[in-house]
């Protein structure tokens, strides 16, 4: 016997959820954009969607959000920090790529400096996976040996009913434990038989790419140029995608008083990296899309034991001039050949 929550007693989950003190979070469609919003009901998630447009990450590390505030007074600089208010929450029907996204993201927050934005919002949050039945031609978890009931991240997975009526509940975590506690009496014990999860295809020889990226001699290849090509820079890719975690710290203000925020930064802009003298060293696109690559397979995979990707495929899905992750480690494969 399997616990079961049955769809017809999310909404009680959610009120009680919200008694307790969680904010309740999950897939929505608002204006148009499919992200993860708080809701107040259980008819405002949308679990139809293969995948939110904007990522999970967003709820862990906003695209800005301040640091401290400061005044400069003529005998006296004054600082107040900013943390992000406390905030317990439940983010119901996270998909496996995002949850492992925030996985793979947790060494690099807590690895030469504790970044305490992200473990405060880490550990007040639960995440509850649902393992995915569908899934689009973008979809790669697999290429990544991962898979669409990865547990990786994941507080609490639920695997849908064959019937669509509810989901099988398995709980991984503490923290998971702790949320289903309070909705305990609304968990059946049944023996209903989970659907299939989605049939992703391995996209490319993942073995093969990070052999080939790791060899020194390809640095300087040609491929580097022709695939990244048509790149217009635009960063869509670094913002959707989960796992990207680069940041700038700006100071907004005047002589007096200002706001030190944290701010979304892209390895796609040349901006990124150039230097006060002038000198940029990734002066072209190909050097910024061979850095992307590079880091999340190559270096990120040396430094924390894994692939700084966790194959949701938005990245491709995305790209207004129709490139990729996938893309380009299909031609790393062919190469590798
Ligand atoms: S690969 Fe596509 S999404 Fe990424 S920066 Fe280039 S054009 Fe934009
Ligand atoms: S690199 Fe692309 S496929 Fe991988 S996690 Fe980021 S957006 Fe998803």
């Amino acid at each position: 016997m399997t616990k079961i929550l049955f769809s017809d007693k999310l909404d009680k989950c959610v009120e009680r959820w919200k008694s307790a003190g969680l904010t309740v979070m999950g897939p929505v469609q608002r204006a148009n954009i499919k992200t993860y919003a708080a809701v107040e009901h259980a008819s405002e998630f949308d679990f139809g969607l293969i995948l939110t447009d904007r990522s999970i990450k967003d709820l862990f590390f906003p695209q800005t959000e301040p640091m401290l505030r400061y005044t400069i007074k003529k005998d006296a600089i004054n600082t107040d920090e900013c943390l992000p208010p406390r905030e317990q929450r439940i983010i119901f029907g996270a998909r496996a790529c995002d949850a492992s996204g925030m996985a793979i993201d947790d060494p690099l927050f807590g690895w030469d400096y504790k970044d305490e934005y992200w473990f405060q919002r880490r550990n007040e949050s639960v995440i509850v996976t649902i393992a995915c039945t569908n899934a689009d031609e973008f979809c790669m978890c697999t290429s990544l040996k991962m898979a669409p009931d990865s547990t990786k991240g994941s507080d609490v997975l639920l695997r849908p009913l064959e019937n669509s009526k509810g989901w099988q509940v398995e709980e991984l975590t503490e923290r998971g434990r702790e949320a289903f506690k309070t909705i305990a009496d609304l968990l059946q014990e049944g023996s209903d038989t989970a659907a299939p999860v989605a049939a992703v295809a391995e996209k490319f020889d993942l073995d093969a790419c990070v052999a080939w990226l790791q060899n020194p001699e390809n640095f300087d290849s040609k491929f580097w140029k022709e695939i990244s090509m048509r790149c217009i820079g635009c960063a869509s890719c670094t913002y959707l995608c989960p796992t990207c975690h680069c940041f700038d710290i700006q100071d907004e203000g005047d002589t007096y008083s200002g706001i030190r925020r944290k701010n979304w930064d892209s390895c796609s802009f040349a901006l990124f990296t150039l230097h006060t003298s002038g000198h940029n060293p990734r002066s072209t696109q190909s050097a910024r899309w061979r850095q992307r690559i590079m880091h999340k397979f190559n270096y990120f995979p040396s430094k924390f034991n894994a692939n700084s990707c966790s194959g949701c495929g938005r990245c491709s899905r995305e790209c207004p001039v129709d490139m990729g992750i996938t893309e380009t480690l299909q031609e790393i494969s062919k190469l590798s050949q």
